[in-house]
């Protein structure tokens, strides 16, 4: 595809349907580049019209939309006992959900994950296009696909090539915090936003970086926000180092926090510390004001360096924001520098299959995106979908 194409098929994509007029002003296009591309996507079937009447009445008006069954995609979310998955179509409209048992330290981790997808994979009609896998912890590069997690307790486990092979399918590994940054900037608050960090907070503490329109990924992983220092003598953290922001902040750190002051038996969940710290003010400035104190200096640190519009917060942690607010936006903007303190915070509410669905966003954003990391496994994405239009077109 060239370039002027995929740029119309990009727009669609995240757009919606649009006129052409549209188009061709939001890309800069004159009329006969516009239409040689969209001639090409027409006769493959990845576009179609549409009609839409204006809400003023009137002649209801010709938009280019996309074909949503020529192509599907499926996105999974790995946890430490479970996956959380969704099949999407090329407009990420959600076909099925599924959550499985999946125990990642079992022996047969892998072939276990295997057997879940393939299962799933049984019952999609016509091209998948890949698979977009969410993994809390480290990926690198996104598709050779060997990841390292903590959480999961994987250290160099070559996931993406083995579920490649098993499948025969183009496999995307990517960051599970970045996955929902990157369904956030295609399909979310993040749209019309350049500069954004996404920030999640539960057993661990991450975050996504949205910079230019782009996931910034640094040269050997970013966003280990869990992993900023944030007391000079503190205690051990999972990563070896002293001291770090989850060592504070995380859910773990907090629950231990109230288990040991004997507020909480030792089989403590966090919703049992959240009703507590919601029954009893004194408990809930004992145990919330640090965290949510560190939690915004350390965030306020990467606001002044990265001045972004957007904050999002979210995570299965964000159950219990209501304890976290007031001293967090106390700290957070008692260390910004004046004139970045221009950003909204959204906090949105926990929900696993958003993960999940920003997984496929990774195989979806590869066939689509402009200047996405070039790699065989996107490059093997993009040529599906050109199979799968050709099919679509011969059988519609
Ligand atoms: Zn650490």
């Amino acid at each position: 595809m060239r370039d002027s194409t995929n740029e119309v098929l990009r727009a669609i994509a995240t757009n919606g349907p649009v006129s052409r007029a549209q188009l061709a002003r939001d890309l800069g296009l004159s009329g006969p580049t516009l239409t040689q591309a969209t001639k090409y996507l027409f006769d493959r079937g990845l576009i179609s019209e549409v009609k839409q009447s204006p809400s003023t009445g009137g002649r209801p008006a010709t938009l280019l939309g996309l074909v949503a069954n020529a192509g599907q995609v499926l996105g999974i979310k790995l946890a430490d006992n479970h996956a959380v998955g969704v099949c999407v179509n090329l407009q990420s409209e959600i076909l099925w959900s599924f959550e499985e048992p999946f125990s990642s330290r079992g022996e047969d981790a892998i072939k276990e994950l295997i057997a879940l997808l393939k299962k799933q994979s049984r019952k999609i009609k016509g091209q998948l296009l890949g698979i977009g896998i969410g993994i809390p912890g480290v990926v690198s590069p996104i598709d050779s696909g060997t990841a390292d997690s903590a959480m999961l307790g994987w250290n160099n486990v070559n996931v993406g090539k083995r579920i490649s092979d098993a499948l025969n399918t183009p496999v995307l590994l990517e960051n599970d915090v970045n996955t929902l940054a990157i369904a956030e900037s295609l399909y979310g608050h993040g749209r019309d936003v350049s500069n954004f960090l996404t920030i999640t907070l539960g057993r661990g503490i991450g975050m996504g970086l949205v910079i230019n329109g782009e996931l910034y990924a640094g040269s050997y992983g970013a966003g280990e926000f869990g992993h900023v220092n944030a007391l000079a003598a503190g205690v051990k953290c999972e990563c070896g180092k002293f001291g770090c922001l989850e060592t504070v902040a995380s859910s773990p750190a907090i629950l231990d926090a109230a288990i040991a002051a004997g507020y909480l038996p030792k089989s403590a969940s966090m919703a049992q510390l959240w009703a507590l710290a919601r029954k009893d003010k004194k408990i809930a400035d004992e145990l919330f004001t640090e965290p949510a104190e560190r939690l915004g200096i350390a965030l306020a640190n990467v606001i002044n360096v990265f001045g972004p519009e957007l904050i999002f917060i979210s995570g299965e942690g964000v159950e219990g924001w209501d304890l976290w607010e007031k001293h967090f936006k106390k700290a957070l903007a008692s260390h910004v520098v004046a004139t970045m303190n221009k950003f909204d915070i959204e906090v949105d509410p926990w929900d696993d299959a958003k993960w999940a669905l920003g997984a496929t966003a990774i195989v979806l954003q590869a066939s689509l995106s402009r200047n996405h990391r070039s790699n065989a496994s996107s490059t093997e994405v993009k040529n599906r979908l050109r199979i799968a239009a050709k099919i679509d077109s011969h059988a519609s």
